[in-house]
Formats: C-alpha cells, structure tokens, sequence
C-alpha cells in the first residue's frame, strides 16, 4: 500500500500547526520484542524518517484499521541509547544557558520508559539511559566552561505516589510529606525539604542514582509494582555564575518517568488499586492538560489540579523547552493501549489529525 500522500497530507497540516505548537517536542520509541517474546506481528506498520508513523489495528482489515501519526522524531526497536541521547542533548546543554527543561517518558507498563530515563537494571555506560547520560555531560561541560563560567551541580530525586511527594535521596528512605511551594522561588527550589546533593564527577552520579532507585524499592515489597504506578523525578539544580561580570543564573532540569498510564478496568479493582489508579489518571490527565493550555497560549494554566503539575510548575511554559518520550508496545495485544498513549501524545502536542484516509 501507498500512504505517501496521507503522510505528504499530514506533514503539510503540521507544517501549518507548527505556529501554534508552543514548546513541546514528541518524541516516539518503540520498543523491540523481547528475548523469548514468541510474537513477532506488530501494530507498528510503518516509520518513516521525518517522524512518521502508521499504526494498524489487528482486527480491522484494510485502510480504516490504519492511523497514521506524525511527531517530531519516532525511533524504531534499534535505536539505541546513545542515538537518543545525541538526539537531545542539546536541550540538556541549553540548561547550562540558563533554560528550565523537562524530559518526560509516558507510556503503558512495560513499554520502556525506564528503559530510556535510567536504562535496564544494572546497565553498562554503553546502556546507560537520559538521567546518567545528562548528568555526566552537564559535569563535563561545566568542566569545559570552568575559565569563564563557575557552575554548581546539584540533584534532588523525588517520587509522587498517591499524590504525595517523597524523597528518593533521603538517608533514612524516609517516608515523610513533602510540601510544594507554590510561588516560584528565586532558587528554583519547588520542594525545598527534600535532600540535595551536588554532583562533581560521575561517580557522584551512579551513587546518587544508586540510592533514588533502593529508596524508591524500600516504599514496597513489590518494587516494579510500585514504581509503575509512581512517578519518579531527578531534578538537576544548575546555578552558574559568569566570571567576568559576576552574574547568576538558575535553571532546572527535570527528567520524569511517569506512572503507568494504562487504563485500569474498575469492575476489576477495588480499594488499594483502585486509588492508586485514580490518582495516576488524575495526574497524568492534569499533566495533558497543562500542557496542551500552554499550547494553545491559554490564559489560565492549571497548575494546581495535581502534585505533579504543581511540582514542575516553573518548568511547564514560559521560556521552559518540554519533550515528551512517548513510549510504544508494539505488540498486537498492546493495540487498544497503544492507540490511547498516541492520542495523549497528539493531544499534547496541540495537534489532532485525522484517521488515514483512503486516496478514493
Ligand atoms: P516501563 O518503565 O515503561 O514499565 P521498562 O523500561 O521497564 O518499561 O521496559 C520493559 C522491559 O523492556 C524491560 O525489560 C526493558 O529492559 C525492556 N526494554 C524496554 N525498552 C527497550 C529497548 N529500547 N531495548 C531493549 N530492551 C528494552
């Protein structure tokens, strides 16, 4: 099948969007199948190379079961980690220049988000995913502006769970409140009680993330459980300091693995799950939401409808610059989530396109 001329069709419409799309960049990766996965069909029909996609749906035949898409960048199952990363890392340098950043994953369970914020457990550097990656580079070239530029590195680990903030870099794993501030703060700080440590080499960096991801275990017997219905914030504090004529400045990188996002049939939970749930499309609704009123340049942004939002709030608009990984399953199980994850992805990227017509 030809979809060329739906694909040139959706590129002009976005082309003509592009004004009106505020900062946001999409970023799509599909995950590969896993060793030992027997299924090899997958929903993921095409990927082309300006950031299309056509998605098919296994049980409708012909061009009505197809929906082509259109983001920034879409990776396909080889990507690996360092081409992500060289991808964006000029966004992670521009908070050396004084930009406030926020790099989120958004995805089902299982569908890699970790995989690209932090990288598969015990990960080699050649593994390694955005948090290390970022880290380790802002080190490097505060090093390489050292005779111009004075620049302190610092990190805050944090986690939302049930709509209660807690700190991942906390000696004692505490399971304490933690409040949010909500005007912004000259230090950038949003939640000023949670622990702080600076970076100055990347040893600095793997015991950090080291003690983020056992503290964020510690919350639960069942680690993956928990964590997949959590979200988890590193946020690099950045504050430099211009030689030459003594002026600061201050930015903040946040870089986020969100909850699960996958629906939760209700008929099914109750109690515990059913909370925990609710919290999560709550949040990642009220996340949609800031967003795309940013997008569409509203007046009124509502900052205040979850932790998340109120946490990132001096980081969502403004000069701020957001990417969002938007993380695929590409098995055919996976279809009815896929499709929902794509939408949200469209919706927050202040476009809607249509299905994939047929050229009649
Ligand atoms: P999530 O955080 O969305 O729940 P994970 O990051 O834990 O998903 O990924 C699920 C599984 O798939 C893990 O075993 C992970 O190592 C693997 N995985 C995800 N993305 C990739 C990838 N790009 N390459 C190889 N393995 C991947």
């Amino acid at each position: 099948a030809n979809y060329s001329a739906v694909l040139a069709e959706n590129r002009k419409l976005h082309n003509e969007v592009q004004e009106l799309k505020g900062n946001i960049r999409v970023y799509c990766r599909i995950r590969p199948f896993l060793r030992g996965q027997k299924e090899k069909q997958t929903v993921v029909e095409y990927i082309g190379e300006n950031g299309e996609l056509v998605v098919v749906n296994p049980s409708r035949q012909g061009k009505e079961g197809r929906r082509s898409f259109k983001f920034n960048t879409v990776y396909s199952p080889t990507a690996t980690q360092a081409q992500v990363y060289s991808d964006i890392q000029p966004l992670i340098q521009s908070a050396l220049d004084g930009f406030n950043v926020c790099i989120f994953a958004y995805g089902q369970t299982g569908s890699g988000k970790t995989y690209t914020m932090t990288g598969p457990d015990g990960a080699s550097e050649e593994d390694w995913g955005v948090n290390y990656r970022a880290l380790n580079d802002l080190f490097r070239i505060s090093q390489m502006r050292e005779s111009t530029f004075k620049y302190e590195i610092k990190v805050q680990m944090l986690e939302i769970y049930n709509e209660q903030v807690r700190d991942l870099l906390s000696s004692d794993g505490s399971q304490k409140r933690l409040g949010i501030l909500s005007t912004s703060q000259p230090n950038g700080l949003a939640v000023p009680e949670a622990s702080m440590f600076p970076v100055n080499g990347t040893s600095d960096v793997l015991d950090l993330m080291d003690t983020g991801l056992r503290n964020r275990a510690k919350g639960s017997t069942a680690m993956n459980e928990r964590s997949s219905r959590s979200h988890s914030i590193v946020t690099i504090h950045v504050h430099g300091k211009d030689i030459k004529s003594g002026s600061s400045m201050h930015s903040s990188l946040h870089l986020v693995d969100l909850a699960g996002s996958e629906r939760v049939d209700r008929s099914e939970v109750t109690g515990d799950r059913l909370k925990e749930a609710q919290h999560i499309n709550k949040s990642l609704s009220a996340l949609g939401d800031v967003i795309s009123a940013l997008a569409q340049k509203n007046a009124h942004i509502p900052y205040r409808n979850s932790k998340l939002t109120q946490v990132l709030q001096t980081s969502l608009g403004g000069q701020a610059k957001t990417l969002m990984f938007v993380q695929l399953n590409p098995e055919v199980a996976s279809y009815s989530e896929t499709m929902s994850t794509l939408k949200f992805a469209e919706r927050v990227s202040g476009v809607e396109l249509g299905a994939a017509r047929s050229s009649k």
